[in-house]
């Protein structure tokens, strides 16, 4: 037996490289790293292409070399499609990937603590408790309230909603009498998460919007007075603080006195919208967010962190943990320290030390970046809002933060608007994208990339005044 485990360790050992081939692999990846910043710039911000064929991708038993992979990534995949990290994205919410995340990642993947648990890592628990906590200050939330870094929006409303039903004890006696009130520019990760979490059966009222996008309260106050008196349970009103169609946030303040003359649990989905509350400008326009029962917020979009970051903030976060606390027998070393565990604030048990990849670039740039860049954003996409017009098209309404809609006059108007849009992904050098709104095709500008500055708008401008000659005169 010696013999044998002697001889599976010699290639057991090979996943672990040396110091000297190491040093070559990291060579290789900072070149292409570099290299690919470099070239940002210039790149396409979207490139239309056949699904390719990942032609290298072998995975076979003796293994390849580090350079196949870079070749892949340089042809096949960082080349095509949509190029999300550079300034020129405008389209959906862009996101971001500050390199100082990179570098956390990299930190938080080599080191490989383990966060869930105060336990098996104390420093990696206070430091992503210590984050939920700047952020429950940051919405205004209470010293009881507390937090879940998730993988992303979708996720964090998974615990929100599963929070919001054991709260509200939504159980098969009473699901069908329990209503949820929202409007139809709610993100649809929320229709998900009502499946998910076996809402599914309870009633939805869908109110209805004003011009601006934004939930009209009287309407949900009617709706809520006739469901009262059909005898039917109000349990779970939801807002947006900035919706992903246009940027729309709803009447936050008055949608919370709603909700406590009801005592319906109050959701706040400020995935897009919520780091907004790092600009002075705009508090007041996110104003009652510190009135909601739960929040989500996604850093990988207002703090521009590579994709994989989420926030849910509960305000009780007794109830958070009550949800999702179970207890098993191989666990029992890691019971009986005060700190909250992550793991027991949501449905992951091992996960990846996402604490890093945010403190690390809010620590080296500083909170006054954020709040510059964010500001540069709002002032940009009012920017855009202004100067599009001057281009003959029609706008939505004056944009709330950072998302705007435009659209050409046109005889017909979705057939023109989609053509248009074919132009723009075709011409690929600024990525936006389009949506249907009460049935009209509109197109979107999105500003959120840390990278987006006025040379980017505009060029996105140039661009659109370009492809609008080409529609024209097809
Ligand atoms: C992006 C977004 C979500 C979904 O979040 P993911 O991080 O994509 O899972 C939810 N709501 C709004 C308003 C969003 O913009």
């Amino acid at each position: 037996m010696i013999e044998k485990i002697k001889s599976l360790e010699v290639l057991a050992r090979t996943l672990d490289p040396a110091p000297t081939s190491r040093a070559i692999l990291w060579q290789q990846t900072q070149d292409y790293v570099e290299g690919f910043l470099k070239e940002l710039g210039q790149k396409k911000a979207y490139q239309k292409a056949e699904l390719p064929q990942l032609s290298k991708l072998v995975i076979n038993e003796e293994g390849g070399l580090m350079s196949d992979v870079l070749d892949i990534m340089k042809t096949e995949i960082d080349h095509v499609g949509i190029n999300s990290t550079a300034g020129q994205h405008l389209g959906y919410i862009p996101g971001g990937a500050l390199w100082a995340s990179a570098l956390g990642d990299l930190l938080a993947a080599v080191s490989n603590r383990y966060a869930g648990m105060y336990y098996a890592s104390p420093g990696g628990v206070l430091l992503e408790n210590q984050l939920i906590r700047w952020l429950c200050e940051l919405v205004g939330f209470p010293a009881t309230a507390h937090g879940n870094l998730s993988s992303g929006g979708s996720i964090a409303s998974i615990i929100a909603l599963t929070t919001a039903r054991e709260v509200h004890q939504i159980r098969s006696t009473n699901v069908r009498k329990s209503v949820i009130y929202f409007t139809p520019q709610m993100h649809h990760c929320l229709n998900k998460a009502i499946q998910i979490v076996g809402l599914g059966e309870c009633i939805c009222r869908l109110i209805p919007v004003n011009q601006r996008f934004e939930m009209d309260p009287d309407l949900l106050r009617k709706q809520l007075e006739q469901d009262t008196s059909a005898g039917l349970s109000p349990f779970l009103i939801i807002a947006t603080a900035g919706t992903t169609d246009t940027g729309a946030v709803d009447p936050l303040e008055e949608m919370a006195m709603i909700s406590q003359q009801y005592n319906t649990w109050y959701h706040i989905d400020a995935a897009y919208g919520g780091f907004f509350l790092l600009v002075e400008r705009m508090k007041e326009r996110l104003k009652g967010i510190d009135q909601a029962d739960s929040v989500v917020m996604d850093p990988h979009k207002g703090l521009f962190l590579p994709f994989g970051t989420g926030v849910v903030l509960i305000k009780d976060g007794q109830a958070l943990v009550n949800t999702h606390t179970q207890e098993a027998s191989y666990m029992i070393d890691a019971y009986g320290f005060d700190e909250i565990n992550p793991a027991d604030c949501g449905p992951e048990l091992t996960k990846h030390f996402r604490g890093l990849r945010m403190w690390l670039p809010l620590h080296l740039h500083g909170l006054q970046a954020f709040r510059a860049c964010l500001e540069e954003k709002v002032f940009l996409c009012r920017y855009f809002h202004e100067e599009i017009q001057t281009l003959g098209f029609e706008v939505g309404p004056p944009p709330a933060l950072s998302v705007t809609l435009f659209r050409y006059p046109a005889a017909n108007p979705t057939a023109f608007n989609k053509a248009l849009i074919e132009a723009i992904h075709e011409d690929g050098r600024y990525f936006m994208s389009s949506t249907l709104i009460e049935g009209e095709l509109w197109i979107r500008c999105a500003v959120l990339n840390f990278r987006t500055h006025l040379q980017e708008i505009k060029g996105a401008l140039e661009m659109i005044a370009d492809c609008l000659e080409i529609v024209r005169t097809a």
